[in-house]
């Protein structure tokens, strides 16, 4: 490819409204260009690059016996009617509905559980033809409130997605150890380091989940790792080493005047105990208005999503001066003792110890030595806390650092989900019909792409890995205006390419600096340059995009050189 001719051109300056490291540079090195907010098109050079990104899926899928195929973007309405996914509050307005000529409910495809289970439905009849995974990489659509970081949150795009089909829970445990492996070697050939994590599963339940999330403090994700035993797990889901509060003697409640002290370190100053022999209250409610009153001890954080699956998954919101005077909930002096007409789900902390401090449901009053179970009920007991940076990890009682990180992929058991809605069954050795039992699994490929520059590039530009590169050899000709040069510099562009090359070829009118800089900025391995100095050495001038180092090799030595570099 000629730079002269090649369609999009690279900028100087960062665009003003790219904050985003991976998204500025694909707009500088002419990957992208935005058409509407969210939705791209993909330039030349960024192209080739996301068919090469494409490419190693395709490899991984297959060698995982994954069976290629198509589905449609655009979607009749019925088939998620009958998965309840068409009205339910999720996906709810992020998929995009609309009418056909002929009046028919449609929607834009944002996943393909609903289309590739119908066709389970009518293609597979007997656990003989079990199990199997079909895929596709194919263009999506999720209608996204705010689309922002180029490539890493938009409305179309293209994924990789997988869907496996089982006989049994058995037999999706026995294959997705195949799946996770081979994402593994996906994100390593692509030159990315994911890390894969546990993933909250919400609703679902079980811990058959694992995002692949790549380290970013432009991640909208927290990720809680160890490093000392290598425990990694979505914040949503993560545990830790709690601590005991003090335990002694079970003593009298008794009533005390807390002055102007509603917050948890105001009321621990003010009577002098730990924070951690307290018992703090958080006030959530469902969409209907409903109040939830959470209890944790006063040291620990209550985490929205760990109390949201508490409660089978119910969105929630936090609670309303309005809807906790409806209750009869004094805010900041809040109270488990004597509550009524709210559900009360406690953390396990609150088991840990004795004698805490909590409020009297009065403006200006505290409770001393509260116990559970003596002194209040609750709901339910179980682990709502939040686990933050330095928290000791449960396994090992070293501290945990919390990262931001951006979800690169994910892989989970489906179950029967599905299967058993759609009547997406099959015929077992025993005669009987079962539901079909499913895995899923996804990457998005232009996510992908920005994650690999978020990790590969340097303050000049982009330092594509191999594996992915729009071209492995960028060829800049200093000279256009001296025939023995561009001569030289065309022929070497022709033999390149002759014996497997894939060649950018800057043959441009332009300064030197402007070349390199463009070089630097498209980020190709390999950077031979062909000028009168080195035609008077027989030589070229071989750079690499990571190494500062120019060397002067012998044209006759040349494809042995490139041999190494790229075998
Ligand atoms: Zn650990």
């Amino acid at each position: 490819m000629r730079l002269s001719t090649l369609f999009g051109r690279t900028l100087r300056e960062v665009p003003a409204d790219a904050e985003v490291i991976s998204h500025q540079l694909s707009l500088r090195a002419a990957l992208i260009r935005q058409v509407a907010a969210g939705i791209y098109s993909y330039l030349p050079l960024g192209w080739r690059v996301l068919r090469k990104i494409e490419q190693i899926m395709r490899e991984e899928m297959d060698a995982a016996d994954g069976q290629e195929m198509s589905m449609p973007v655009v979607q009749p309405a019925e088939l998620w009617r009958a998965t309840g996914r068409y009205d339910a509050p999720a996906p709810g307005p992020a998929l995009l509905r609309f009418k056909d000529r002929g009046e028919h409910e449609m929607v834009l495809g944002m996943t393909h559980e609903e289309v590739v289970t119908a066709l389970a439905k009518l293609e597979i009849d007997s656990y003989r033809q079990l199990p199997l995974m079909v895929y596709q990489i194919q263009t999506k659509f999720r209608d996204e409130p705010r689309s922002r970081g180029g490539l890493i949150r938009v409305r179309e795009f293209i994924m990789k997605d997988g869907y496996s089909f089982h006989t049994d829970a058995a037999s999706l445990d026995e294959y997705y150890p195949r799946i996770y492996q081979a994402y593994i070697n996906i994100f390593k050939r692509c030159g990315v380091q994911a890390i894969p994590v546990e993933a909250d599963s919400g609703i679902m339940g079980g811990s058959a989940s694992h995002e692949f999330m790549v380290l970013s403090e432009m991640g909208e994700d927290t990720l809680i790792l160890c490093e000392h035993c290598g425990y990694a797990v979505n914040a949503e889901k993560a545990q830790f080493a709690k601590g005991a509060a003090e335990s002694s003697a079970v003593l009298p409640l008794e009533k005390v005047a807390t002055p102007g002290t509603s917050s948890i370190q105001a009321v621990a100053a003010y009577l002098g105990v730990p924070e951690r022999q307290t018992l703090k209250a958080v006030f959530m409610s469902d969409p209907e208005g409903k109040v939830v009153f959470a209890l944790i001890r006063g040291d620990l954080d209550v985490n929205p999503v760990k109390l949201s699956n508490a409660l089978g998954g119910v969105e929630l919101h936090a609670s309303t001066a309005e809807e906790l005077k409806r209750v009869g909930i004094v805010a900041g002096y809040a109270s488990p003792i004597g509550v009524k007409n709210v559900r009360v789900i406690a953390d396990d902390s609150l088991t840990s110890g004795t004698n805490f401090v909590a409020g009297a449901n009065e403006a200006g009053y505290h409770m001393k030595n509260v116990n559970y179970p003596r002194d209040f009920t609750v709901d339910l007991v179980t682990d709502i806390a939040i686990a933050r940076s330095g928290d000791p990890c449960e396994r090992c009682g070293q501290p945990l650092q919390a990262k931001r990180g951006i979800e690169a992929g994910h892989v989970f058991k489906l179950g029967t989900k599905y299967s058993a809605k759609v009547g997406a069954t099959f015929l077992d050795k025993d005669g009987s019909a079962k539901p079909l039992v499913m895995g899923c699994y996804g990457i998005g490929a232009g996510r992908l792409l920005a994650c690999i520059i978020e990790q590969n590039h340097d303050e000049r530009g982009i330092v594509w890995p191999r594996s992915v590169a729009p071209f492995q050899v960028h060829l800049v000709s200093l000279g256009t205006n001296n025939p023995v040069v561009v001569e030289a510099a065309d022929v070497l562009y022709q033999k390149l390419m002759s014996v497997g090359y894939e060649v950018l070829y800057d043959d441009r009118q332009e300064s030197a600096g402007v070349k390199f800089n463009d070089a630097d900025l498209i980020g190709i391995p390999v950077r031979l340059t062909i000028s009168k100095r080195t035609l008077e050495k027989t030589s070229v001038e071989c750079k690499l995009r990571w190494d500062d180092t120019v060397e002067l090799v012998a044209q006759s030595d040349l494809e042995a050189w490139l041999v190494t570099i790229f075998a």
